[in-house]
């Protein structure tokens, strides 16, 4: 017997090379936007800068940092007082302050990923205050368009690639045993796997983005759907607590984490493997962490050894799980095959 429940959310979505330059002005006025703030790094601000040029553009703000410091979503805000359109350029960083200033205002966002982290898909925000960083959902934050163009992400550098094509791994696997994973987001999370599997390697070669631009997209909309389980929990703690980079420890833990779900629970990540050409998905994962070079230890990446024991306490204390000797493993980079 089926039975399920599933919100489908809103949003829509502009897909190609070149679609930013051609589709980006009927997009912004669709929604009604004639005072547009951009929100961008500035690495991204020429790019942003020029994406925008035909719009009508308030302000240009370059203020992000990674994991949206209230200071800097409170800057940004201040920023929006004259604009009635958020134009987000650039990767999660980016995505996260145009949430923080929707979640302020209820201004619509239009988004131009240039990563492969997957925020623009979901309704989720977060904020960082004194070394902590709460989260929520909120529909207001959810962007109304998110346009994808894979020729923005050629040049993106290898090593943000693979980190980032891990992230957005993570979200497609997650969602597989997420407490509110249903067969249809299941469905959109297989193929998520399938994609980035095929097209990671390609982007970090430099031949072609398009397909891991697309397994990047599909992950990000299925875990919007089922919200976040025991890997994203773990990489929250630990990202919090230790400052370390978001992509990065995701791509580290996410064979680790994956092996302790699918010796619990093997039915859940059946298929996973498949979609990855691996007997377990977990395996899968790490051969194709080290295919791209992402990193694969823990202690390359900022953890310190004298942290592991904090570490386990703080899981423990969230999840009711004992990961210590995981932890342990993740740090060393430690692997067998399962
Ligand atoms: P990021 O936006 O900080 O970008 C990572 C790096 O890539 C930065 O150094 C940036 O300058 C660089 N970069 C981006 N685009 C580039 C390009 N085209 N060429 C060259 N360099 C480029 O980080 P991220 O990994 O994209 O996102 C991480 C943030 O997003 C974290 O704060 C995380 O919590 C958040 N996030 C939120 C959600 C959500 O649902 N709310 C989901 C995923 C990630």
């Amino acid at each position: 017997m089926r039975a399920f429940t599933r919100d489908s959310l809103p949003g829509r979505v502009v897909f190609g090379a070149g679609v930013a330059r051609s589709a980006l002005g009927r997009e912004v006025s669709a929604l009604g936007g004639a005072r547009v703030l951009v929100i961008t790094t500035p690495r991204g601000e020429p790019l942003a800068r020029e994406l925008a040029a035909p719009l009508g553009v308030a302000g240009v703000f370059t203020g992000v940092r990674e994991h949206v410091p209230a200071a800097v979503a409170a800057a940004a805000v201040e920023a929006a007082a004259d604009a009635d359109l958020l134009l987000c350029v650039g990767g999660g960083s980016s995505v996260g302050t145009a949430k923080a200033v929707a979640l302020e205002r209820r201004l619509p966002i239009v988004a131009v990923p240039t990563t492969y982290a997957g925020s623009e898909m979901t309704p989720v925000w977060g904020r960082t205050e004194d070394g902590e960083k709460r989260t929520g959902r909120s529909p207001h934050v959810l962007p109304r368009t998110v346009v994808y163009d894979p020729s923005l992400t050629v040049g993106l550098p290898a090593a943000i690639t693979a980190a980032s094509g891990m992230n957005a791994l993570a979200h497609a696997v997650e969602a597989h045993y997420a407490p509110g994973v249903d067969p249809v987001t299941m469905i959109v999370a297989r193929e998520a796997v399938r994609a980035l599997a095929a097209g990671l390697p390609l982007a970090v070669d430099e031949e072609d983005r398009e397909e891991a631009l697309f397994g990047a997209y599909l992950a990000g909309a299925a875990f919007a759907v089922t919200g976040s389980g025991l890997h994203h929990t773990i990489c929250h703690i630990l990202g919090g607590a230790y400052d370390l980079p978001h992509a990065p420890t995701h791509a580290v833990l996410l064979p680790y984490v994956t092996a302790h779900v699918e010796a619990s629970a093997p039915e859940a990540l059946a298929g996973v493997g498949d979609a990855l050409g691996a007997t377990h998905a977990a395996t899968g994962l790490r051969a194709l962490a080290e295919r791209l070079a992402a990193p694969t230890a823990l202690r390359d990446i900022g953890m310190r050894a004298e942290d592991l024991d904090d570490a386990a306490r703080r899981v423990r204390e969230r999840t009711g799980a004992e990961l210590r000797e995981l932890l342990g493993k993740a740090f060393e980079g430690t692997w067998e095959d399962l």
